[in-house]
């Protein structure tokens, strides 16, 4: 794992500093929704992962993002890769030992969130002359659209039979509307009713599934997780700590491949998630017994959200 790490390290420093050079991160294989003005529309076409069985399409990552004073940190969390993360343990600890609601705010910028990543086939995307539509890119699906998916393909067997299928399947249709001033309303969000073709040609259509991404590769890979150092080092760098066991520290160079953004303020997107009104007050009885269940709180993390994430 180390030799293969070292090979790769010039290669992530370099991509990393070319994209902080420019004052933002961003990577052409991501694609994102934002809401634009009042409201925005987008239709997309999820494609299978065709390297699991079944195809399902996306894969769940564990991110920590920390908004510490205006200042953000963000790696993944190792839990994702089924390691231990001290900054959940700590986020964990603090939940428990917290006697008030800055307690459990300090708490819960410890926890991570679940992030849904899957290939997607941009149909509608009118920004910048509708140049992304007809392309395939990576596209990370925040708490309240994929509850959208999970409660549309329950609710209807027929819609999740043909879901993916290359002829006579279904997009999936994105409207964002202005709800406030942090998040977004998606309640008109789903898989849309009429079936249709993902390309006019079986040569397209191959094609298309040629250009997916290898979720393995591009999300989950073990480089693009820190290690306990790495991330000691970044909580310290806006003020918090974090204690790691002695084997930890000497674990070789952090990984910088999911390097912090020097990203002001002032740049959050207005594509916040939906709060999940219903949700809270349970999250909050659960939690309060049992903060191990940090997970309940992904929708609550409030001041970040996939659409902040500059991956
Ligand atoms: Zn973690």
């Amino acid at each position: 794992m180390i030799p293969d790490f070292r090979k790769k390290y010039d290669e992530v420093v370099n991509r990393c500093e070319q994209k902080s050079g420019e004052g933002s991160f961003t990577d052409d294989r991501f694609w994102r929704h934002k809401l634009i003005g009042t409201e925005s529309m987008y239709v997309i076409r999820i494609l299978p992962n065709m390297q699991v069985d079944g195809g399902i399409p996306w894969v769940l990552r564990r991110e920590h993002n920390i908004n510490q004073n205006g200042k953000f940190v963000k790696f993944n969390c190792p839990q994702t890769l089924g390691r231990s993360c001290p900054v959940c343990s700590k986020g964990s600890e603090l939940w428990s030992g917290a006697q008030n609601e800055m307690d459990k705010n300090i708490a819960k910028k410890h926890f991570a969130r679940d992030c849904y990543y899957m290939n997607v086939l941009v149909n509608v995307d009118e920004r910048e002359n509708g140049e992304n539509q007809g392309k395939v890119f990576l596209w990370a699906s925040n708490m309240t659209l994929q509850k959208k998916f999970v409660s549309q393909i329950k609710d209807d067997k027929e819609l999740f039979y043909s879901l993916l299928a290359e002829q006579g399947g279904h997009d999936f249709r994105i409207k964002m509307s202005k709800k406030n001033e942090d998040f977004p309303d998606y309640a008109e969000s789903k898989f849309v009713a009429e079936k249709s073709d993902l390309a006019a040609s079986e040569a397209e259509m191959e094609a298309i599934l040629e250009k997916c991404y290898d979720l393995q590769e591009s999300i989950l890979d073990e480089k693009l997780f820190p290690t306990d150092q790495y991330m000691k080092e970044k909580l310290e760098s806006v003020g918090m700590s974090l204690e790691i066991s002695e084997s930890s520290e000497s674990t070789p160079s952090p990984t910088p491949a999911v390097e912090s953004t020097p990203k002001p303020a002032v740049e959050k997107p207005a594509a916040e998630p939906e709060k999940t009104e219903e949700k809270k007050p349970e999250a909050e009885e659960k939690t309060e017994e049992a903060p191990q269940e940090e997970e309940s709180f992904d929708d609550d993390l409030g001041d970040l959200d996939i659409d902040d994430i500059d991956i």
